[in-house]
């Protein structure tokens, strides 16, 4: 990394809020125009063709001055959504609160952004802030140097022209990068009032760079953590994923707990995680790691299981208590997940498509175990079958006792149909139900009752 900052700081200002950039010419950094994916040079080259400004910015620029993979490539450029969008065949323009332009080009998406100014106050053009400041819209265009200081931290605040190969530094951003240090550009604590978002994206950026969080904003963090609450669930959906299943998981979930933003995520959750050699948090600890290398090993992940995770304790729990109320289990199971997700959905939106499967997953929780008869085949086949399975495995893993459930259907599946038919017949009696400790009752071998 150390080779790509090369003798910028001879001119080092003090200040992160900077109008003059520090501006590194080829040979003084080295990020190469071949850096660039082919559709953000195409949209920075078409936009100055029309007489434009445009400039590849923010986390691709980062990443590639630490060397490693950007996501994505995105771009700033003084053309507003409405004269980006016709200079390309697919573009589209999305976003209220914040619009910016989408444009295709081959198998890629660049997301174009309008230079915005950094308003302090209601201007009667594009913002909008509520009581607390919080920014309710920012549509306020401006030019480059607004546009650097209305970004979120210095490492974020990087512009780069693949034309003449030129990196510019606002708001000393490769200081920090240098130091490996997260620092909001600006006052922490107005930041974080005008989007609370920015303490997630704060944690997540320190989680996946390894950084530490500058002093002054971890401070506001810390104090400032339970204004996510006014932010929409739908929009901590989408941060949810970013923070949960991009890799750094179990960092992120650490850094979130640190900071006191896990309990506004996960409200019924936090409380079972404080003891600290409890189930609940080695499981959550597992059910992360577990994501995290399944990402790093390219296999699929689905949002799906790590909510049934997260959310696993109080379902249990609830679940629990419901059955100590005399609710058979399948009933108590029930009315526990739709508790537990109703409540949660006020805080993250979680949509039907995720939360279905998740009450499947935790369904068959309780249906495994029972493998009688041909209830064993049928549940196999079951599409659900794959994601409840591993939710066995996790509980067994982070030390549940299952009876070594997760092993015997492991063995299931690998078996042909005759040692199929002969693993169900050595479960005995009981269906490899687990004893009950109140009644425990001898069974005779071959006993064929079913539950
Ligand atoms: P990555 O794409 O790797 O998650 P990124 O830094 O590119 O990281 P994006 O969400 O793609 O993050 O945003 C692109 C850039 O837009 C950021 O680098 C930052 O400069 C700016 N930005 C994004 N969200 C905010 C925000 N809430 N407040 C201020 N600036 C933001
Ligand atoms: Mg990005």
């Amino acid at each position: 990394m150390l080779k790509k900052l090369i003798r910028f700081f001879s001119n080092n200002k003090t200040e992160e809020q900077t109008s003059e950039p520090h501006t590194l010419s080829p040979g003084e950094h080295a990020i190469k125009p071949g850096d660039i994916s082919k559709g953000a040079a195409t949209v920075v080259r078409v936009l100055e063709e029309k007489g434009f400004q445009a400039y590849v910015v923010g986390g691709c620029v980062r990443d590639l001055l630490l060397d490693l993979h950007p996501k994505d490539f995105d771009v700033a450029t003084n053309a507003t959504p409405e004269e980006v969008k016709p200079l390309f065949r697919r573009a589209r323009i999305i976003g209220r609160r914040f619009r910016i332009v989408h444009v295709h080009i081959g198998r890629e998406m660049v997301e174009v952004t309008t230079f915005r100014a950094n308003h302090t106050e209601d201007d009667g053009r594009g913002a909008l802030r509520s009581d607390e400041g919080r920014l309710l819209r920012d549509n306020t265009y401006g030019d480059i140097t607004e546009d650097a200081s209305r970004r979120d931290f210095t490492i974020n605040a990087l512009y780069y022209h693949p034309g003449d190969n030129t990196l510019f530094d606002y708001a000393n951003g490769l200081r920090d990068i240098e130091k490996r240090q997260l620092r909001v550009i600006g006052d922490p604590e107005t930041r974080f009032r005008e989007d609370p978002v920015r303490m997630l994206r704060a944690v997540r950026f320190a989680a996946k760079l390894g950084f530490a969080i500058e002093p002054d904003t971890a401070r506001a963090i810390h104090q400032l953590a339970p204004l996510l609450a006014d932010i929409p669930p739908a929009r901590l959906f989408d941060e949810f994923l970013k923070l949960f299943l991009s890799g750094h998981g179990l960092a992120t979930f650490n850094l979130l707990r640190q900071y006191g933003l896990f309990a506004s995520l996960f409200p019924q959750t936090e409380p079972h995680l404080e003891d600290q050699e409890g189930f609940a948090l080695h499981f959550v600890e597992q059910a992360l790691i577990n994501t995290d290398q399944r990402i790093r090993t390219n296999k699929r992940v689905t949002p799906a299981f790590l909510l049934a995770a997260l959310l696993w304790p109080p379902v249990e729990e609830r679940r629990r208590e419901l059955e100590a109320g005399g609710e058979p289990p399948p009933i108590a199971l029930n009315k526990a997940a739709g508790k537990i997700i109703s409540v949660q959905v006020g805080r993250i939106a979680i949509p039907r498509r995720f939360s279905q499967p998740m009450r499947e997953i935790w369904e068959l929780q309780l249906r495994l175990p029972k493998r009688h008869g041909k209830r064993a085949e049928h549940l196999v086949s079951l599409p659900r079958f794959r994601a409840g399975y591993d939710f066995v495995l996790l509980r067994e893993q982070a030390g549940e006792n299952l009876d070594d459930l997760g092993l015997w259907w492991t063995r299931y599946q690998e078996a042909d149909e005759e040692k199929r038919q002969a693993m169900v017949r050595e479960l005995g009696g009981n269906g490899g139900r687990k004893k009950r400790r109140r009644r425990p009752r001898k069974k005779p071998a071959g006993d064929t009752q079913t539950q």
